[in-house]
């Protein structure tokens, strides 16, 4: 087989080594590329387009490891449901190594799936199909609708079986990240009173993610302050699209400020703050509603950690972490009343538009509204067809006196009316990855090995913002016997 050549540009390898375990991939079976994602690949000036399909399915499924990788699992731990596990890291993940992309950003490419490792604990290191086929699904869409996210460069199947709760067929995802620190992290070296661990962590995490914070009198807390900010704004986006993470630990929690570890996640299609989905969070901690809050909660872990290596007496230190860490409800919440107004077609902005956005999303609560379909119907609505949009909710006596009051708002705004129905239709989807199409495209290829509803769904959700005809299947809430209630981990 010929070698296989990236241009890697390690640095996470280079840390000490206590920072990660040096861990080849297990090679599997019998791999089968299922997709690669080609544009993601010319982004990342991957010269892999010369390579065979095979040849693709080896690299991507740990048996070719190119030359230049130095595979890794990384070391971190984390808050789980609010409990505190001391070890977690890679227990089915290696990160082969660092690539410079084509806009000179660093980028991870790690195999999540590729065996055990060090960090295994009682697991197999495998994935199953399905929560591979979901993460590709989700995190291409978010990435097309404008979240920071992790990103999927290709799906393999193993040609192993893999135990859950039956035998499944077992896959691997290859995921590019901005880096795979997490708040975890940090608490991994925490935990272990280990100073220096931290230091060489936060000056890491300046370097490749927050330079700006070097030339700060406080370089920490200028790091603790930009993440706020970076996780602010993504909280944010996830709330202006109704989606629900799902398992919002530390350890899940990217201080470069992506989306990471797509596991029991959904869009809601009927609107509910309090919605749940996951089948393991029983307490509801990681409901829609929460997600602000939760992630504070985890930014406060993160303060912690950093505290103990601020030049200044404890105090001081804690008073400065604070202040930062309290400043995230005011951070998220001018993300978002920034966001909802772009939503709702306004330009300029008056005091009452966080009102205004919250009495919209109380009537859809009220009337089980479609969360996707009702604000980009907003555009119809402009438009002169009201009804369309009407027809999402239940009773529309709450809808209508909402009509009454943002319509004349956008009449008023300094720009023509067709513009403001194109750019509702700029920022709110027409297509996201429902629950039931992700279901579908995952029964086809897990029982039927058929990865077209995938790949169909995985073209549609990459076009989010194109209008579709009405009876396009990719804008339909789920009839009553397509509903998915629920979604599981799938480690
Ligand atoms: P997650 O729920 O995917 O964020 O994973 C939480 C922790 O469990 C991480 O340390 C994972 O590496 C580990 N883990 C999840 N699934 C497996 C598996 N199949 N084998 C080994 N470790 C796993
Ligand atoms: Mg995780």
């Amino acid at each position: 087989m010929s070698d296989v050549s990236i241009q890697f540009s390690n640095s996470y390898a280079r840390l000490p080594e206590r920072f990660f375990a040096h861990q080849n991939p297990d090679p599997v079976a019998q791999p089968e590329l299922i997709k690669l994602n080609a544009g993601l690949a010319e982004k990342l000036d991957l010269d892999i387009a010369v390579l065979s399909s095979d040849e693709m399915a080896n690299v991507f499924a740990g048996n070719l490891v190119p030359s230049g990788a130095e595979p890794i699992s990384l070391a971190y731990a984390g808050h789980q449901f609010g409990g505190w596990s001391p070890q977690l890291g890679d227990g089915r993940a290696v990160l082969l190594g660092e690539v410079v992309d084509r806009d000179g950003v660093r980028r991870d490419i790690q195999l999540k799936g590729s065996g055990r490792t060090p960090f295994s604990r009682g697991g197999d290191g495998r994935a199953a199909l399905g929560p591979v086929l979901r993460e590709y699904i989700v995190s291409e869409a978010m990435h097309a609708m404008g979240v920071p996210t992790t990103r999927a460069l290709a799906a393999v199947k193993t040609g192993e079986e893999v135990l859950r709760e039956g035998l499944l067929p077992g896959a691997i995802l290859t995921r590019i990240a901005s880096s795979h620190v997490r708040v975890g992290t940090f608490e991994f070296f925490a935990a272990r009173h280990d100073e220096d661990g931290i230091r060489t962590l936060a000056d890491y995490v300046i370097e490749r993610h927050y330079p700006e914070a070097k030339n700060a009198e406080q370089p920490y807390i200028a790091l603790l302050g930009a993440v706020v900010s970076r996780q602010a704004v993504l909280v944010s986006k996830w709330f202006q699209l109704g989606f629900i993470h799902g398992v919002m630990n530390t350890d899940n929690t990217s201080v470069a400020g992506e989306t990471i570890d797509y596991g029991p996640c959904a869009f809601m299609d009927e609107y509910h703050p309090r919605k749940v989905f996951s089948s393991i969070d029983r307490q509801s901690r990681y409901a829609f509603g929460n997600q602000a809050s939760v992630l504070q909660w985890n930014l406060a872990q993160l303060a912690q950690c950093l505290v103990s290596i601020v030049n200044l007496d404890m105090d001081e230190a804690v008073a400065l972490a604070q202040v930062e860490v309290n400043a995230f409800p005011e951070k998220f919440e001018a993300e978002l009343v920034t966001g909802l107004r772009a939503k709702l077609g306004l330009l300029s902005e008056h005091e009452g538009d966080l009102a205004l956005a919250f009495e919209l999303l109380e009537a859809m609560a009220n009337d089980k509204a479609d969360f996707t379909n009702t604000f980009r119907g907003l555009a119809d609505a402009i438009d002169g067809d009201v009804a369309k949009v009407r027809g999402h909710f239940e009773d529309m006596e709450a809808f209508e006196a909402w009509l009454t009051k943002w319509l004349p708002r956008v009449e008023q705004e300094d720009r023509p009316l067709a513009e403001s129905a194109a750019a509702i239709r700029s920022v709110n989807p027409a297509v996201i990855p429902r629950n039931h199409l992700v279901e579908a495209a995952i029964r086809a290829g897990e029982d039927n090995d058929d990865f077209g509803p995938f790949n169909a769904l995985v073209d549609e959700v990459t076009r989010p913002f194109d209008t579709r005809s009405n009876d396009s299947i990719y804008i339909s809430p789920p009839r009553p016997d397509e509903i998915v209630h629920q979604t599981f981990c799938g480690t």
